[in-house]
């Protein structure tokens, strides 16, 4: 057993390129690495033995917890009968058909079709390509720009990691390409003008918004992409009035919305998606994590009955669309996706993240919410997050050296509960299973004021 342990130390270290890691840290044995085991409930296990609490679902995608006999088994009797066939040309499985039907089911009724793919990165590959498709069609060829946010989380490839508004995701990658452009992030907490009131701020937000449309030139800009509450960039709902105003906004210069459910689809939010909590009519919306409960890799983009009009259109002209992926509507992961929409309804999770998330978030209020160093604690359903300030009359932000974040991250993990430091910013971000029970979340609770209380006194 210890000569596996240390070849897989030395595997780990010598052979294994970690996405976001530290390269060097990992590669000389600075950095801590751990080996997951297993899984049941809320918790999963490392190979040393060491039991922790998952408040963030893995990367906030194992909505239904680990465990879940009812998928593996679909996973293997689908293996077992059919392991692949492709989708291209009018092919399907009994899985990748089912799934797309009860995806449309749950969708919000004006949405028409759903395109397979693997990764919430490939899902928003797939949206450009199908925006820049669709105004060709129409006969606007320069409209063809994108605004995404600044602190937007859309995935990490050329083009989605231009859309992506976070410095490390484009650092020395000659990223953000054109025709992408950022505009300001709906961040409350961190506005300039702190006399402002929510509903101003909104009006501010949208305002630079209309200004950057009407100095690119309405013609040339085609779509707008957001996640309907910020994640990595600092887990930040909306202000109130925001999704409204902007889609107002959108509507005046004919600009699609591109809503991106990577993280609120299928019940994070305490609704099936995002776009039906904020009351947003999105053109096309992404989905991944929530859909398998990342029990096997599958995304989506969902496509409007507007968009989807257009796009047929384009086939008629042109032929079959030009696009696919070998693993499109794979049949191992449409049967994890089937297993896991039909679990997530058996045991009404969407309506328990919406319940328990909000006692964990009113949790979090009360034993963190006075502490001198919390600036502030926000969320919504089963997401939240907890914002720390040097100093919380002045709003004054830790110096970034100081890593505030990691040391709280580490400390929590310390007493069991593994919580994600977000990116830019001393934020601790938490994003459970949805089937947290209520003794759970206080679990959470005590162990985050411990790990806080550790790190920077008692406030
Ligand atoms: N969109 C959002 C909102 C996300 O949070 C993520 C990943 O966290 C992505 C897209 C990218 O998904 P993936 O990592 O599966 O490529």
């Amino acid at each position: 057993m210890l000569d596996r342990e240390n070849d897989l130390n030395a595997w780990d270290r010598d052979h294994f390129f970690h996405p976001s890691t530290h390269m060097g840290m990992h590669a000389r044995g600075e950095s801590p690495r751990r080996v997951i085991g297993s899984g049941e409930g809320v918790y999963i296990t490392d190979t040393a033995g060491k039991r922790s609490l998952d408040a963030f679902a893995g990367l906030y995608c194992v909505n239904v917890g680990y465990g879940r006999t009812e998928i593996a088994e679909a996973i293997s009797q689908q293996a077992h009968e059919l392991a692949y066939y492709h989708a291209y040309v009018g092919h399907g499985t009994e899985a990748s058909i089912t799934l797309a039907h009860m995806i449309m089911e749950r969708a919000p009724a004006h949405m028409s079709r759903v395109y397979f793919g693997l990764s919430g990165s490939d899902a928003n590959e797939t949206n450009i390509k199908l925006i820049w498709y669709y105004n060709n069609i129409l006969g606007r060829p320069e409209k063809k720009k994108i605004i995404s946010r600044w602190r937007g989380y859309h995935g990490s490839g050329v083009m989605t990691g231009s859309l992506t508004g976070l410095e490390l995701f484009h650092n020395a990658f000659d990223l953000p390409r054109a025709p992408i452009l950022h505009t300001e992030a709906p961040y409350y907490f961190r506005r300039e003008d702190r006399s402002m009131s929510e509903e101003q701020f909104s009006a501010h937000c949208v305002a630079k918004l209309e200004e950057l449309i009407l100095a690119e030139g309405p013609d040339t800009v085609a779509a707008f992409i957001g996640e309907p509450i910020l994640g990595t960039g600092g887990i930040v709902p909306p202000p109130k009035g925001y999704w409204a105003a902007i889609q107002a906004v959108l509507e005046k210069y004919d600009v699609l919305l591109v809503a991106d459910e990577v993280v609120t689809g299928f019940g994070r939010l305490g609704s099936m998606f995002g776009s039906q909590h904020y009351g947003m009519k999105p053109d096309l919306i992404t989905i991944a994590k929530g859909l398998t409960s990342a029990y096997a890799p599958l995304s989506g983009s969902i496509v409007s009955d507007r968009m989807w009009e257009v796009l047929v259109r384009g086939s008629d002209q042109l032929g079959p669309i030009g696009h696919g992926w070998t693993y499109s509507a794979h049949p191992i992961c449409a049967a994890a996706g089937v297993a896991n929409l039909r679990l997530i309804d058996e045991l009404n999770l969407v309506e328990n993240a919406g319940r328990v998330g909000a006692y964990f978030r009113k949790g979090l209020e009360d034993a963190l919410g006075s502490h001198a160093n919390v600036g502030e604690v926000r969320g919504d359903g089963l997401m939240a997050a907890v914002e720390f300030v040097e100093d919380r009359d002045d709003r004054k932000f830790f110096d970034p050296s100081r890593k505030i974040g990691p040391a709280i991250a580490a400390a929590l993990l310390d007493r069991g509960v593994i919580g994600r430091a977000m990116p830019q910013g001393d934020i601790l971000g938490f994003a459970p299973p949805f089937c947290l029970t209520e003794a759970e979340a206080d679990t959470i609770v005590t162990a985050a004021a411990s790990a806080i209380e550790a790190v920077l006194g008692r406030g």
